[in-house]
C-alpha cells in the first residue's frame, strides 16, 4: 500500500475507539468531530496531504526496496549523507507547515521506529528479545503509513536514587507472561497526541533495573484496558483570529493507564531485560536520528520566532533601539548556530552498521543549546511587545460596535488595529499563553531533563585532542 492521504488518516482515525478521558468526561464523539481534538488532527491531514504532492515527492517519499510501494521518507533509513540531507529537507517541509510548533509531527516517532527497527541487531540472541518481530512491525508500519506517540517515563513520585528499592511503584509493569502474551499494568508518563493516533510505542526508561518494567513493545491506541487521561486542554477559542496557532496545534497530553493490557507476543519486542532495554536506548540509531529530526524541527521554530519578534519591532518602529537590535541578534546567532551544528552533524556522521547516522554529540550540544536558550528567546518577544501582549482585544470585539473605535486606536505604523492585534496575539499565543508555555516547557524537556542532557554532553566528551594540546605545554623543551 502507498503512503496514506489526509483524508485516510482522517477515516483511520475516526474508526479508532480508545479511552480517552477529558475533564472527567470519557470521550465519545468521534475525534476528528470532537472540539478539541478537530484542530491538531486537521493539522496532521494537512501535512499527510504535503506528502501527496507531486512536486514534492522526490523530497517526502521513496520506494520501498522490499514491496516497491511509495512510502514515506519520515520511514527511510539513512544509508549515506544524501538519504539524511533528504530526511532533514522532508523534516523540514512538514515543520513549515506547523512553524516547528508540532512536536509529534508524524516524523518524530516514524523516525524513532525507524532507528530502532535498522538497530534491531542489537537485540540479536539477547534473552527476551525479538530483534526479527521489531523488523517485521517496522515494516508493516510503513507500509500503512501509520501514525504512533510514545511513553517512555515512569510516574513522578519518586526520583531519589534509590527509588529502585520502592516496593510501592506506580511504574507500568509486566504482571503476566501467557501463551497469549505480556500482561501490563501501572501507568506512564506522557503521551503527548496520546490517543488520537494509530498506535502507541511503550519503552522503558533507560535506567530500568527491574526486569518487569523492562519492555518495549506497541499496541493500537483503542487496545482493550489502555487509558489516556487528558490534562487540561489549552485550546481557549476554535477562532484563528483569536487563537492562531492553539486553534490549529493544540496536542494534548495525556496520562497512561494500563489496567491488566494484553500485549500480543508478535508485539512484544523486548520483555524482561533491562541490559536489552539500556542498550538498545544507548547504542541504536535512535540518538543520534531523532536529535537530528528534533533540531531540524527546532530551527523552523526560531525562523517563526524571529519572524514575529521582528514584526514586532517593525510595527511598534523601535528597530534604532540598542537592546533591541540586540534581543533580535541573539535569536539569529543561536538560529545560525543550530544550522551550523546541524550542517556538521551531517557532514560529520559515518556509517554504523550499514545506516548513515550523524554525528550524535554536535546534535546533543544543538538540542542542549536550544533547552537552554528557547526560554529566554520567548522572554525577550515579551519584553519587545510590553503591553502590546495584553491589548489583545478579540475578534468578537472587532464585530462589536467598538470595533471601529479599536482599529484606529490600536493601529501601528502600517498597520490597522484588527491587523495589529492579529500580529500580537499570535506572539502572545506562542509566548504567553498556557498553550505558549507548555511549548517552552515541551522544548526544555522533551529530550529529556536538560541537567542530565549536560552531564551526557560532558560525560561523552572525548577530550582526547584537548589532553594532548596541554601535555605538548607540558614536555621538556629540549624533547
Ligand atoms: C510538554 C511535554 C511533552 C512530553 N511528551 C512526552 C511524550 O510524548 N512521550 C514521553 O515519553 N515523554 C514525554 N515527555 C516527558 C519528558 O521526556 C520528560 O519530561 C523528561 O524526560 C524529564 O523527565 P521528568 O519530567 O520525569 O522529570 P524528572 O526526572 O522527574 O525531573 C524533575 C526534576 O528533578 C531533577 N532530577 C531528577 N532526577 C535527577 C538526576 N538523576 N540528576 C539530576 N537532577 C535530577 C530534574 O533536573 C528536574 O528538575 C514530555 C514532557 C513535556 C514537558
Amino acid at each position: 500500500m502507498p503512503i496514506i492521504s489526509g483524508e485516510d488518516f482522517i477515516r483511520r482515525i475516526g474508526a479508532m475507539k480508545p479511552t480517552i478521558w477529558l475533564n472527567g468526561q470519557k470521550v465519545k464523539e468521534r475525534l476528528p468531530d470532537h472540539p478539541e481534538f478537530n484542530g491538531i488532527l486537521n493539522s496532521q491531514r494537512l501535512l499527510y496531504d504535503i506528502q501527496n504532492k507531486p512536486e514534492l515527492k522526490d523530497i517526502m517519499t521513496f520506494q520501498s526496496e522490499t514491496t516497491g510501494d511509495i512510502i514515506g521518507t519520515s520511514y527511510l533509513i539513512p544509508r549515506n549523507k544524501e538519504d539524511l540531507v533528504k530526511r532533514r529537507h522532508m523534516i523540514q517541509t512538514w515543520a513549515k507547515e506547523t512553524g516547528g510548533l508540532m512536536g509529534r509531527s508524524p516524523d518524530y516517532m516514524n523516525t524513532a521506529l525507524t532507528a530502532f527497527a535498522s538497530s534491531a541487531h542489537l537485540l540479536e540472541g539477547k534473552e527476551g528479545c525479538f530483534p526479527e518481530r521489531l523488523q517485521a512491525f517496522y515494516e508493516n508500519a510503513r507500509q500503512r503509513d501509520l501514525s504512533f506517540t510514545h511513553t517512555f517515563i515512569n510516574p513522578q513520585n519518586n526520583r531519589s536514587t534509590l527509588a529502585y528499592l520502592d516496593e510501592n511503584t506506580l511504574n507500568a509493569r509486566i504482571v503476566d507472561r501467557t501463551s497469549e502474551g505480556i500482561m501490563v499494568r501501572g501507568a506512564k508518563l506522557l503521551a503527548t497526541q496520546g490517543g488520537i493516533t494509530d498506535e502507541l510505542l511503550v519503552f522503558s526508561t533507560p535506567s530500568t533495573r527491574d526486569i518487569s518494567e523492562a519492555y518495549m513493545f506497541s499496541i493500537p491506541t483503542d487496545t482493550k484496558g489502555l487509558s489516556f487521561v487528558c490534562r487540561q486542554s489549552f485550546l481557549t477559542s476554535q477562532s484563528s483570529y483569536n487563537s492562531p496557532l492553539a486553534s490549529r496545534l493544540e496536542e494534548m497530553d495525556s496520562i497512561i493507564i494500563f489496567d491488566s493490557v494484553v500485549v500480543p507476543w508478535e508485539r512484544v519486542f523486548i520483555y524482561d531485560n533491562p541490559y536489552a532495554v539500556s542498550d538498545l536506548y544507548r547504542d541504536s540509531a535512535f540518538i543520534p536520528l531523532n536529535l537530528h529530526q528534533a533540531v531540524s524541527r527546532q530551527i523552523i521554530k526560531l525562523e517563526l520566532l524571529i519572524g514575529v519578534a521582528e514584526s514586532l519591532v517593525r510595527s511598534l518602529a523601535i528597530a534604532e533601539y540598542h537592546h533591541v537590535q540586540e534581543k533580535i541578534a541573539s535569536m539569529i546567532k543561536g538560529l545560525r548556530t543550530a544550522q551550523a551544528l546541524l550542517f556538521y552533524a551531517e557532514e560529520k556522521g559515518e556509517e554504523q552498521d550499514g545506516v548513515y547516522l550523524p554525528h550524535r554529540d554536535t546534535l546533543y550540544m544543538a538540542v542542549n543549546l536550544f533547552q537552554e536558550h528557547y526560554p529566554k528567546y520567548t522572554e525577550m518577544v515579551q519584553h519587545l511587545g510590553a503591553s502590546g501582549m495584553i491589548s489583545i482585544p478579540s475578534e468578537e470585539d472587532f464585530q462589536s460596535q467598538m470595533g471601529n473605535d479599536l482599529r484606529y486606536y490600536l493601529q501601528a505604523n502600517s498597520l490597522n488595529g484588527e491587523e495589529r492585534v492579529a500580529l500580537f496575539r499570535l506572539a502572545w499565543e506562542l509566548t504567553m499563553s498556557s498553550f505558549g508555555t507548555r511549548q517552552t516547557q515541551f522544548e526544555r524537556f522533551f529530550f529529556g531533563d536538560p541537567v542530565r542532557v549536560t552531564q551526557t554532553i560532558y560525560q561523552t566528551y572525548s577530550f582526547e585532542e584537548e589532553m594532548e594540546l596541554v601535555k605538548k605545554f607540558l614536555r621538556d623543551e629540549e624533547q
